[in-house]
């Protein structure tokens, strides 16, 4: 059993806070390490490391910035089994889910290595006679991340490669259900020549996050996690003057047409609900079937489908199973409440997930594959994130029926249409009230030169994480106005000045 601290300042520090917790593997139920929270003192220590180190590191030229960033995406690669292997024994995804995290993390790194060419600014020659116009984009300073147990990696490095590469210094506040990797990902950015203190990490919870969202140097705070909090972080942050971007919630569906192929539907839908035990802000939750006719085929190739998906721990069998244990027991209960809740609601249980042992694997956190049909908006299993291996088959009529729906529901982070109608899928891209929409493509993530984001209560504040909306979150603009060459006489100039 080993103890996990703080990264401050360029090195490991143990914390001294008196409090800490369990971190456990979920496929076993065994506690393999406890983490410290850090204390209110400890999470300023980090800030303040980070306040110094944005001092020099905002004046290294973007060019050297970058070249960091470039070492930093080598390391990453040369690490990449060794850090999936640790993401799979403390979350819980299988191998090769983790191995794809880590891609899409990477995919962000290799973003900011562009940064030279990001931070160009704009400039207009001759706004008036003699007068030029250009913008600057500045750095911040200290920056602050806060992210969830689902992607260790990938949600901290969709944060804090573009703030490096902007120039600013950050301070990253993991979630304290699989803390490890966040650590490595602070030892091989000072491996890649980062200087000390510009990224720093603490390990804790609302202690330290209230700090974060308090403390006068801090400039700007990137949250992803659950709405309730999402929506205080950005309330919080922002009374506190700071620059908020909060990802919250989600509750995403796929709209089937009649005309969609249905077998490409199915193995759309079987890996978008249950990959990763359904455990993705963007996962397939609820699969809304124009008529009965569609619902009932999708239904009888999903039941054929669930029969053969195999689940099990995330390393250590050969073949690798389709899905791994939810995060935690409590977790695990929640998403079997939310099945019973389903049932006691009057929803027809197809497949049900509930009493699922894997052999050997007694203790660990598993649900199995759950299918409900003939779900009703009025339902909490509809209404509510359940963030588990539980799909919704909800019946509607028509496709006007079907988008309204999406379009009242409280969250709006990614949905799906399948068809094969190009009218009807540019109808539905136009309309529909989500951040991310894919077209014949089940989990459409942007990628990294894209930014990602939701609408409605998936997301607090305006600039979404990663492409460019990453830049211009962790910068600032600067707009300067220069006369060349000085000594033109102008007189005393009262009105709104103009351009001549
Ligand atoms: P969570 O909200 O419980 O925790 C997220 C972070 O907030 C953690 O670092 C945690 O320590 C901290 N935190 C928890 N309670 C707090 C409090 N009371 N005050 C201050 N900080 C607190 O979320 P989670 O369970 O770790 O992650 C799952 C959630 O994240 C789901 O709702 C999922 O949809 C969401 N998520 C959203 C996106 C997105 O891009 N929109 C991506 C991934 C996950």
């Amino acid at each position: 059993m080993y103890t996990l601290g703080n990264y401050i300042n360029g090195q490991h520090i143990a914390s001294q806070s008196g409090r800490s917790q369990s971190v456990f593997n979920p496929a076993t139920g065994e506690a393999q390490a406890q983490v410290s929270l850090a204390s209110a003192d400890e999470t300023r220590d980090a800030i303040a490391a980070a306040a110094t180190a944005f001092q020099s590191w905002s004046q290294v030229t973007p060019l050297n910035r970058s070249r960091v960033m470039f070492k930093f995406k080598a390391l990453l690669e040369q690490h990449r089994d060794e850090l999936a292997l640790l993401i799979t024994k403390e979350h819980g995804k299988v191998f090769s889910d983790a191995q794809g995290e880590l891609t899409r993390g990477i995919e962000v790194v290799e973003f900011a290595c562009g940064i030279p060419h990001l931070l160009k600014g704009e400039h207009s020659m001759n706004v008036g006679r003699g007068v030029d116009s250009y913008s600057l984009m500045q750095p911040l300073g200290v920056c602050a991340g806060i992210s969830p147990f689902n992607f260790p990696a990938m949600v901290p490095l969709w944060m804090f490669p573009i703030a490096l590469a902007c120039g600013n210094s950050f301070v990253m506040k993991p979630s304290e259900k699989d803390p490890t990797v966040p650590l490595k990902l602070a030892e091989l950015l000072t491996e890649a020549g980062l200087p000390a203190g510009v990224f720093n990490v603490v390990n804790g919870d609302k202690e330290a996050v209230d700090v974060l969202l308090t403390d006068s140097r801090v400039q700007a705070v990137s949250f992803v996690g659950s709405t309730p909090i999402a929506e205080y972080v950005y309330a919080t942050g922002s009374a506190h003057g700071k620059r908020v971007q909060a990802l919250g919630g989600a509750k995403n569906h796929m709209l089937v047409m009649p005309d969609a192929d249905l077998e490409q539907v199915t193995s759309a839908l079987m890996g978008a609900a249950y990959g990763s035990a359904g455990e993705r802000c963007m996962a397939i939750s609820v699969a809304l079937c124009v008529g009965d006719e569609v619902a009932d085929a999708l239904i009888a190739q999903l039941q054929q489908e669930i029969s053969t998906l195999k689940v099990g721990p995330g390393t250590g069998v050969s073949p690798e199973p389709h899905m791994g244990p939810l995060i935690s027991r409590q977790h695990a209960d929640k998403v079997l409440s939310y099945i019973n809740a389903g049932v006691a609601e009057g929803a027809t249980l197809v497949a049900d997930g509930r009493n699922f042992v894997v052999s050997q694997h007694q203790q660990g956190y598993f649900v199995g594959p759950t299918l409900f049909d003939k779900v009703s908006p009025d339902m909490s299993i509809y209404r509510e994130e359940i963030f588990g291996p539980v799909l919704a088959v909800v019946r509607v009529p028509s496709f006007a029926e079907g988008l309204a729906l999406i379009n009242q529901h409280e969250f709006g982070n990614g949905t799906a249409i399948f068809t094969g109608s190009g009218e009807a899928a540019r109808e539905f891209t136009a309309q529909v009230q989500v951040g991310m929409v894919g077209v014949n493509v089940p989990i459409p993530v942007p990628m990294a030169f894209h930014s990602f984001g939701g609408w409605k209560r998936s997301v607090f504040g305006p600039l979404n994480m990663h492409g460019p909306d990453g830049v211009r979150f962790y910068t600032r603009m600067k707009t300067i106005t220069a006369r060349w060459p000085n000594g033109q006489a102008q007189g005393n100039q009262f009105s709104m000045p103009t351009m001549k």
